[in-house]
């Protein structure tokens, strides 16, 4: 018999995608935070790092609550998304333009996570487990939080100051 049969089955694999990428992503931004130069940008990272633990937490609160073992099943995704900033920090490009490059991977990040909870949200509530919609709801609405100060940040300050660089020295010519 195939490992994922029932609807349930499903929801349960789902969260063991996002177990892991939370806790792919507790290692990650650390790095990322590191990179990064604008002082706004490298608090907004920081921040969801805490919020992102918090989430590693809730999802065990929800296996708990539907009587599954918290385990986790690597996210290929998450490593790729990862991998692609990592790459970009390699890049050795001028910090401002580098902090816009940050800003599109963590976004990038942000918004395969709205999809994992916006469907695990959906599948619990078809299931009628109240306490689990719950708790990925809250998680969902942080991710989206998240992702609208990554915008706010990059139209305000990042990359206002990114469009800057090569403008100045073409001027000098
Ligand atoms: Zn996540
Ligand atoms: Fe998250
Ligand atoms: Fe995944
Ligand atoms: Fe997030």
């Amino acid at each position: 018999m195939p490992k994922i049969r029932t609807f349930e089955d499903l929801f349960v694999d789902e969260l063991k995608d996002l177990y892991n990428a939370e806790q792919q992503l507790t290692r990650a931004l650390p790095r990322m935070a590191k990179a990064a130069t604008t002082p706004q940008l490298k608090k907004a990272i920081e921040e969801h790092l805490e919020v992102t633990r918090e989430q590693v937490r809730r999802l065990e609160q929800v296996f708990e609550e539907i009587g599954a073992p918290a385990k986790g099943k690597t996210c290929q995704a998450m490593k790729g998304l990862i991998e692609e900033g990592q790459e970009l920090v390699k890049e050795g490009m001028e910090s401002e333009v580098l902090d816009a490059g940050i800003i599109g991977a963590a976004q990038r990040v942000e918004h395969y996570e709205i999809a994992g909870y916006g469907t695990v949200r959906a599948m619990a509530e078809t299931l009628g487990h109240k306490r689990a919609v719950k708790l990925l709801d809250q998680t969902l609405k942080e991710e989206k939080a998240a992702d609208e100060k990554l915008t706010r940040i990059a139209e305000s300050i990042v990359n206002v100051r990114a469009v800057e660089v090569g403008a100045s020295s073409e001027e000098e010519e």
